[in-house]
């Protein structure tokens, strides 16, 4: 949290992940206080934290924005993007898009804060 100024938390909903109802309940809790906990030390810490909707962050590119036809096998670690041809390991790929879709610039994520002029001038 201290080394990054902004940060991107998938606002997730675990429908497929617990079927039963109670099982649901529990998971909601575990999520929703890990989401509190996040933004709470975030603003502690006067960051930038965004929730971000976490549908499709697996099968989108993010370099070119042009999403794949069938969800990726998780056994399958490397995006391949059809559209521009990007290939990277999957869970950058879906960290970058989650980034992108938080409005932020994700090659600065880690230096430039997300208000400042040159991120605007970028966007
Ligand atoms: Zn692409």
């Amino acid at each position: 949290m201290r080394d990054h100024d902004a940060l991107a938390v998938e606002d997730f909903k675990p429908t497929f992940l617990a079927k039963s109802s109670m099982a649901r309940k529990a998971a909601d809790a575990a999520i929703g206080a890990t989401q509190r906990a996040l933004i709470e030390m975030g603003r502690k810490h006067g960051r930038d934290v965004r929730l971000v909707h976490p549908a499709h962050t697996t099968t989108e590119c993010a370099p070119c924005g042009a999403r794949t036809k069938h969800a990726l096998p998780l056994s399958e670690r490397t995006y391949t993007c059809t559209a521009c041809g990007t290939s990277r390991p999957r869970d950058k790929n879906s960290a970058h898009v989650m980034l992108v879709r938080a409005g932020l610039n994700p090659a600065g994520a880690d230096r430039v804060r997300p208000d400042s002029p040159q991120d605007r001038q970028a966007a």
